[in-house]
């Protein structure tokens, strides 16, 4: 399996959200067999979406062989956008305009239940509505941004194009073009993850940590775990929510994963005041990404880089931090950017930008949910919609939108 590495080598040595309050989920060990309508592997953001809407109505045990959070959640960003990494118009190009809609409309609506389940469930995660300007880049030029504008709000989405002197005129930001939209959002990662497994855990659910499930069996009534305990779970229905640690013996068509590199400022940063309220990121390859946290730490990352590994390695932490930071000036040359945390982590990657939900094949009762890209957060909404939907004996009517393409290899 792959592994996310939060790497640790700043002043606080931590990943910005390490540092959260608010993130205690009660835990226990697993000392005897147990028997739960639904098994959830995996307590991140994923796992705990998952349990928070399928403890409605179902006994559920989240299972972590790590304490819950300490996956890929706790190394996000979180900008919580609706947009794609690829844009409509390229997603079009890939899977069709009318199932690329379908995709946006749905990454927008899921942005917005989001929001409507932090207000319902009260959780303090410093959720913060945003808009979100999307720059042009050596990917996409302003042409190809104009044209996208147009493709968005033909299909009701608030994206406008904005021309070099309007960008000028409004953020001071010299680039060809932009997209402004509205409706996107930012947040604690792993506040929030935590405060919806602990609503989960008051309707009953139990988060199980540390026990790492080896090895899934399907038969007609259910499926079997095989954990590192001497124990097993037997469950009526089975989700892998392992994040970019994928489930041995699970399909990951198309998927890549990569290493990506985040770096937080100081509280109180001084940055231009539109930024409190807008999400940044580029149209480029690799991209520069920038957002303000609550507490006026300005959160910037990118630099992806096509490997798996490259984020274990400290002198390129270093490395990517000053390449960062040098994006960083030249696109905003009043901020004086200081680094108080830098950390690096393991990444998804599709070639659609869209994360694989659906069953496993060749495994009853059993689904996998891998939100790829850079919306991972949207997609775990979206996959605790789908998943619920069918545990429940339901269809969600986009749910094809994100099945992984058909492979007869099983998990085992
Ligand atoms: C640096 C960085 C920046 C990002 N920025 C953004 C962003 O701005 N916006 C956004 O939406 N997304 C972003 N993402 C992506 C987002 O963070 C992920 O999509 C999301 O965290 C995935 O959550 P998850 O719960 O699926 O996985 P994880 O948080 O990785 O949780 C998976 C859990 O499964 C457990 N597990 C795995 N295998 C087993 C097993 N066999 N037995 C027991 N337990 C197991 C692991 O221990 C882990 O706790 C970013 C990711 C990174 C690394």
């Amino acid at each position: 399996m792959t592994g996310t590495t939060i790497k640790r080598d700043l002043r606080t040595g931590r990943s910005l959200w390490a540092d959260s309050p608010g993130l205690g989920v009660p835990v226990r060990p697993l000392t005897a067999a147990i028997s739960v309508d639904v098994a959830i592997v995996g307590a991140g953001v994923s796992g705990a979406f998952m349990a928070h809407e399928l403890s409605k109505d179902h006994a559920v045990a989240v299972l972590d062989r790590r304490p819950p959070l300490m996956g890929s959640t706790l190394a996000s960003t979180a900008l919580l956008q609706w947009e794609i990494d690829l844009p409509l118009t390229a997603l079009a190009k890939k899977i069709g305009a009318a199932n690329a809609r379908r995709a946006y409309l749905r990454s927008r609506q899921a942005v917005d239940a989001l929001k409507r389940i932090v207000a319902e469930e009260r959780i303090v995660c410093g959720l913060k509505d945003k808009t979100s300007l999307y720059l042009a880049g050596d990917e996409y030029g302003h042409r190809a941004l104009e044209a996208e504008a147009a493709a968005r709000a033909e299909i009701g989405l608030d994206s406008r194009y904005l021309d070099a002197a309007a960008l000028r005129e409004r953020f001071g930001v010299e680039r060809t073009g932009a997209i402004l939209s509205s409706g996107s959002a930012s947040g604690d990662p792993a506040r929030l993850a935590a405060a919806l497994l602990r609503r989960a855990q008051a309707r009953g659910a139990r988060v199980w940590s540390p026990v790492e499930v080896l090895k899934a069996v399907s038969d007609p009534d259910g499926v079997t775990l095989l954990t590192d305990t001497d124990h097993v779970v037997r469950a009526r229905s089975l989700v892998f929510c392992c994040g970019y640690e994928f489930p041995k013996g699970v399909p990951t068509p198309g998927a890549e994963i990569i290493s990506t590199w985040a770096m937080a400022s100081k509280p109180r940063q001084r940055c231009p005041a539109w930024l409190r309220s807008t999400l940044v990121w580029e149209a480029s390859d690799p991209y520069l990404y920038l957002r303000m946290g609550g507490d006026g730490r300005l959160i910037v990352g990118g630099e992806d880089e096509a490997s798996a590994d490259a984020h274990e390695d400290k002198a390129k932490l270093k490395r990517k931090r000053e390449v960062i930071t040098a994006k960083l000036r030249r696109l905003l040359p009043d901020v004086a950017f200081e680094t108080d945390y830098g950390w690096a982590g393991a990444f998804g990657e599709s070639a659609t930008g869209l994360p694989n939900i659906g069953p496993v094949m060749g495994m009853d009762h059993t689904w996998a949910v891998m939100g790829f890209g850079g919306n991972g957060i949207t997609y775990s909404v979206i996959a605790s919609q789908i998943v619920a939907a069918e545990v429940r004996g339901k269809t969600d009517p986009d749910a094809d939108l994100y099945r992984p393409a058909k492979s007869d290899a099983g998990a085992a």
